[in-house]
């Protein structure tokens, strides 16, 4: 029997019983526990294989829970969550003292979201505890953005994924902290870079040197697909460069497709990055399972989501 299923009230019993569930957000799919729970938490890292210094993202159903979660709200945070909330924008703020040092991995601060998914929504508001929420993917591979994707990658270890159909973002989402009650994204997302800017000015993002090697969304290599992976912005060269290999091709909007290529995808053949943002990875999961000998892909515009997507490919291709 399949895992996949649109029970709320089943997903509550078996988050209520301190074991896991697979939820939807408009990002990508969650693996979600009892943020009170040890043996919830536990078992979150152990089924990703995700290590203990990773911290996870607690999801809240409204914003009248951020004050059991976190102790301090800076002005330009409040500004962002009132904007933004419901979103893909995760804020990491000074923990409040009663949230585990498992979420946090002993760090004092706390990264919160609200997701903006109805039946999480809905979950979320029906349960007496916040969810930490990790994507539903084992360590280091290709994100969810399908329950199909989840169901394969965790068959026998999940009682249940939660169906919310395809994740409309389908890129993680934009983290930002802060810094003297400045925000500094730690991590490009869904949400665009210049969204945030329009509604607190000039942001900075931390660069490659000082971001935390602990943070898994900030590792030189993540969300990799098993095959060889080329980021490029001369997909023409690369193809010529692997004639006599198994090639696939994931583009953004044009078509490459000659004699030499195995595979194409489009992402957006209108050019539109929100498009190609909810294709991304659901393409990586198609083009990485066809047994190619390497992924050619095409740089994106570096603005907008095509800012973030590059971040994600970069790493991808490392
Ligand atoms: P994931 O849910 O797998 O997409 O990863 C969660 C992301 O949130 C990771 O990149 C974490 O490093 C980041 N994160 C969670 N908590 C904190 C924190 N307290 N400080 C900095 N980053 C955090
Ligand atoms: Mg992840």
């Amino acid at each position: 029997m399949s895992i996949i299923s649109k029970d709320i009230q089943k997903a509550i019993s078996i988050l209520e019983n301190e074991e896991l569930v697979a939820i939807p957000t408009e990002t990508v799919y969650g693996l979600a526990g009892n943020i009170f729970s040890e043996k919830a938490i536990k078992s979150i890292f152990e089924t990703k294989q995700r290590p203990l210094f990773n911290p996870l993202i607690v999801h809240v159903s409204g914003i009248d829970q951020l004050d059991k979660i976190v102790a301090e709200i800076p002005a330009k945070a409040k500004l962002l969550a009132e904007k933004f909330w419901p979103g893909s924008m995760t804020l990491v703020l000074k923990k409040n003292p009663n949230i585990p040092d498992l979420i946090t991995a002993g760090k004092s601060t706390v990264a919160v979201r609200i997701p903006n998914h109805k039946t999480t929504l809905e979950l979320l508001s029906k349960l007496p505890f916040p969810l930490a929420a990790p994507s539903a993917n084992p360590f280091n591979n290709i994100s969810p953005t399908k329950p199909e994707h989840v169901a394969r990658y965790f068959k026998e270890n999940l009682k249940m994924v939660l169906d919310g159909g395809t994740c409309k973002n389908g890129i993680e989402s934009t983290i930002i902290g802060f810094n003297n009650n400045e925000p500094v994204i730690y991590r490009l997302g869904a949400l665009a870079l210049e969204e945030i800017e329009n509604v607190v000015g000039p942001v900075s993002v931390m660069n490659e040197k000082e971001k935390n090697p602990d943070a898994p969304g900030m590792l030189q290599k993540h969300y990799a697909p098993k095959t060889k992976t080329i980021l490029t912005t001369n997909v023409k060269g690369e193809i010529e460069k692997y004639k006599t290999s198994k090639i696939g091709v994931l583009s953004f909007s044009t078509s490459f497709k000659d004699n030499t290529i195995d595979a194409e995808i489009r992402l957006s053949r209108s050019n539109n990055l929100q498009e190609a943002a909810s294709n991304l990875y659901d393409s990586m999961h198609q083009l990485d399972h066809l047994n190619l000998d390497v992924i050619i892909v095409e740089k994106l515009p570096e603005f907008g989501l095509g800012k973030s997507m590059n971040d994600r490919l970069k790493r991808a291709a490392f």
